[in-house]
């Protein structure tokens, strides 16, 4: 059924926002200077520019990110290399925070929040995948501009893809965190949360991060358990999402819940419990009784529901 996803499908959900990464990453071009910067200045070569959470666009009817050289204003930090469209090359670089307010009352320019530009699908999936990966790269550069090892200022090598320390020579790499996020289900029924932050209404699949000498699936366990005191047994990997706030992946599983009764945790959930298949695809079509709703569709927790209540997705 097409509403289901399978890991050994080859594309992801076309409404998964930052999921559907366009580019020839290149990386054995990553090292030659003289080329990455050919390209930046050639034609066909574009950059797109963050700004804290927010993407510089050329205002307009339809946001445009990509600028050519020479069309983003003075002051931008690293610039990356993302990879080659065809044969053009897509960098991105980064303004501080605090330019923010200069940047967007730039005549024809405007920031725009990536979560917004996201869920309201106000670029193609693949242009929002670019800039996933530049904002969370360049946000681990603003946050690591100093050696772990020793201390040092270290510098962007490998056309931002790594940082060198030129004092202790050791070598950094750009951090993604795991998330898991999943649906435990027994009996015909989901189990979704609520956190106070949530929109009013909405219920979503319970997440967290995997931690260190803990595999995927055993991550799955511990997070249902601590969050709602359910135990589960198998877990199926169904799909992943970057997520570029800052710099997480997230792992989308399905849990065969063991128990079934709830113990909240109630620091990290105002509400947990159990939905009906039939309530769930009630959230999804925002028709449930009580008005309660599911995740928009530019959130994997969406298409995790919809992948067993419509899908029809088990183990
Ligand atoms: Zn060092």
């Amino acid at each position: 059924m097409s509403d289901a996803f399978l890991l050994s499908e080859r594309r992801a959900p076309d409404h998964l926002a930052f999921a559907h990464f366009p580019l020839d990453r290149a990386a054995h071009r990553r090292d030659d200077g003289a080329w990455l910067d050919a390209m930046f200045n050639a034609a066909g070569g574009g950059c797109f520019a963050i700004c804290g959470d927010m993407v510089l666009v050329k205002a307009g009817e339809a946001p445009d990110a990509l600028f050519r050289a020479g069309e983003l204003p003075e002051g931008a930090r690293e610039r990356v290399f993302l990879g080659l469209d065809g044969e053009a090359a897509r960098f991105c670089t980064v303004y501080d925070p605090d330019r923010a307010e200069s940047l967007s009352a730039m005549a024809g320019l405007a920031l725009l929040p990536l979560r917004q530009a996201a869920i309201e699908r106000l670029m193609p999936s693949g242009r929002l995948s670019e800039l996933a990966a530049g904002k969370a790269l360049l946000h681990w550069h603003a946050t690591h501009r100093f050696c772990a090892a020793c201390g040092a200022g270290s510098e962007p090598a490998q056309a931002g893809w790594r940082r060198d320390c030129p004092a202790c020579k050791a070598q950094h790499f750009p951090r993604t965190d795991p998330v898991v996020i999943m649906l435990a289900v027994r009996d015909g029924q989901c189990l979704l949360g609520r956190q106070a932050r949530f929109p009013q209404g909405n219920y979503s699949c319970l997440a967290g991060f995997c931690e260190p000498g803990e595999t995927i699936e055993d991550a799955v366990r511990r997070e249902i358990l601590e969050e709602a005191g359910i135990r589960t047994g198998r877990v199926r990997y169904l799909a992943s999402q970057p997520w570029p706030f800052p710099a997480s992946m997230m792992i989308g599983c399905l849990a065969e819940a063991t128990s079934s009764v709830i113990t909240r945790d109630e620091t990290e959930l105002e509400d947990v419990r159990w939905f009906s298949r039939e309530e769930a695809q009630q959230l999804l079509s925002a028709s449930h009784p009580q008005g309660l709703r599911s995740p928009a569709s530019f959130a994997i927790a969406r298409h995790i529901l919809k992948a067993w209540a419509v899908g029809g997705a088990e183990f």
